[in-house]
């Protein structure tokens, strides 16, 4: 054998550079399903069936092509992605490792250290997946003390030359956020086609069958599994979004609404990280909508920003800020993650609904994530790190590169503001404001005391209270501090035992 080119599970990427050079009759592809990778984090079954289950295909797909690939299946024996790694050296003993950095700074360092233990040759190539790369982002980077995604998204539509005429941004704005972001009001979300499905063939079956006996104790369940599996899976799932939701998508972005887990999202997001699905191509699609008059200028600048802008910006804060990110705890939150994070099983009807469907999809959209279960997160106190490993264990898109910086950063405000110039903080209120949540709850999101005043508001103006100093001196927070000035003393204390009074509870359900 002269090259083994290691492919990990987020990498099933048919045009990876680590191909490039690739001979059937002298090279073999390794790909190995380490329990490890199920349970660093206690990974919900979703996300464990999600990963096993595109890799198993991407390996049949391989093996289609007559590639030689050393497939590792899971043992029932607890396995480390390093024990793995150099028993198949020893076994295999090829000439050279050839593999993509891999998108998470602790799986770089294991293998690394695997590789320099066995002193074999060993290269390490870029993943071109991305639209930006690691050494263009430290550019980015020089010389900021500040970093804000609107710049770097600026300078990507420049580069890929993305809605723009000229050096202009088609429409003559980079942003529409005015226009979209609406909530649905009383009569609900307006009619739409559920996403495309892609019920379990036999190789998800058999997955299924295993992860349900081999991790029956991990939190999910997967009655409901239907995710695209493999590369041409994910492209109809991208054309059946850009056919019936991404019209509507900046409409109605950062809605909510219970037991509408989809809305107008696109579900890309796994596909995507699995590298099932190139975003050069996700991008162009929606760019092409647009030109043919399909969909509206609005809706696809605000995609086309989560994809061009937000997801290669907070790759890059990632790995500028590694490893001591995962560590950050600014506002000094010290409190658990409540148990019912795991259950859904909480009488807060926005909780419940975002958990309840978490658990049952490893989905939730963004405003779910950030406003809901984040921001609860966020007003309780929960330590950073607790968040952190919750979100990289539930969502089926989960893997560190994207998950670490949202939740550190956006969420939680661990950072301090290297990735969100403020705290996400809000009430009931906000909640109230954008879905329908708040009337089917024994809580009122206008009380922040008494027995029916809403956690999040109480919570709310605790963080307030107890962040005062710091949310003053930043400009972005001032008049949002400046609220508390019409409390008198006697309600600041009642806020502050029902604060403490529901932390002690965690509130279990009534
Ligand atoms: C606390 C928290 C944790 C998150 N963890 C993850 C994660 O582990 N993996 C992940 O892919 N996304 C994560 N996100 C970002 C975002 O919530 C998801 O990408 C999105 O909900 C996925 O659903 P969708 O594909 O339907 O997205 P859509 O709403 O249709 O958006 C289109 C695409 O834009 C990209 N995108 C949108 N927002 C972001 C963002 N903030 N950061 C990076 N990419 C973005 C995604 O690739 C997504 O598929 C997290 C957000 C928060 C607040
Ligand atoms: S009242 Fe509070 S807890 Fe209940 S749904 Fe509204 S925001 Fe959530």
């Amino acid at each position: 054998m002269r090259n083994l080119i290691l492919i990990l599970g987020d990498q099933l990427d048919s045009q990876s550079a680590a191909f490039d050079d690739f001979d059937t009759t002298m090279d073999v592809v390794w790909m190995a399903e380490v329990s490890e990778e199920s349970t660093k984090v206690w990974s919900s079954k979703v996300r464990i069936v999600l990963f096993l289950s595109a890799m198993r295909h991407f390996c049949e797909g391989l093996r289609k092509r007559k590639w030689n690939v050393a497939y590792r299946e899971l043992t029932d024996h607890a396995e480390t992605f390093s024990s793995a790694l150099a028993e198949s050296i020893t076994e295999l003993r090829p000439t050279k490792i050839i593999f993509v950095e891999p998108g998470e700074w602790h799986v770089k360092q294991s293998i690394l250290a695997v590789l320099e233990s066995s002193g074999i040759a060993w290269e390490m190539r870029e993943d071109r997946h991305f639209l930006c790369s690691r050494e263009e982002f430290t550019k980015h980077a020089q010389g900021r003390k500040q970093f804000r995604m609107e710049y770097f998204y600026r300078e990507m539509r420049r580069k890929y030359d993305v809605l723009m005429v000229e050096d202009a941004p088609a429409g003559g704005a980079w942003n529409f956020d005015s226009e979209n972001r609406k909530s649905f009001g009383k009569s609900g979300p307006p009619l739409h086609r559920a996403p495309l499905r892609f019920p379990p063939d036999e190789i998800t079956r058999a997955v299924i069958d295993l992860v349900s006996i081999r991790f029956a104790d991990h939190p999910g369940d997967l009655h409901a599994f239907d995710w695209p599996v493999t590369a041409e899976q994910a492209e109809q799932a991208l054309s059946d979004f850009i056919t019936y939701r991404l019209s509507e998508f900046g409409d109605w972005q950062d809605a909510l609404w219970t037991a509408e887990p989809w809305l107008f999202h696109s579900r890309l997001s796994a596909a995507m990280n699995l590298k099932l699905l190139n975003p050069r191509v996700v991008i162009a699609a929606a760019e092409s909508a647009y030109k043919a008059g399909h969909a509206p200028l609005a809706a696809v600048e605000g995609f086309i920003r989560q994809i061009l802008g937000w997801r290669e910006y907070v790759r890059g804060i990632y790995w500028h800020h590694m490893p001591n990110y995962i560590t950050l705890n600014e506002l000094g939150a010290d409190q658990p993650l409540p148990q019912f994070y795991w259950s859904g099983d909480t009488d807060m009807a926005c909780l419940h609904d975002a958990l309840e469907q978490t658990l049952r999809y490893g989905y939730a959209h963004h405003i779910q994530r950030l406003m809901v279960t984040g921001l609860y997160a966020l007003l309780l106190g929960v330590r950073p790190n607790e968040v952190h490993q919750w979100y990289l264990a539930v969502y089926v898109d989960a893997v560190e590169w994207v998950e670490l910086p949202n939740t550190i950063g956006m969420s939680q405000h661990a950072d301090g503001g290297i990735m969100a110039s403020k705290p996400y903080a809000a009430s009931g209120k906000y909640i109230q404001r954008m879905s329908n949540y708040c009337t089917g709850c024994r809580y009122d999101p206008a009380l922040a005391t008494g027995p029916k005043a809403c956690p999040f508001t109480t919570l709310y103006w605790d963080f307030l209270l107890q962040h005062e100093d710091r949310l003053r001196k930043n400009p972005r927070t001032a008049m949002q501090v400046r609220s508390i000035n019409r409390l008198s003393g006697d309600q600041r204390q009642a806020i502050q035992e029902q604060a403490e009074q529901i932390r002690t509870n965690n509130l279990p359900k009534s």
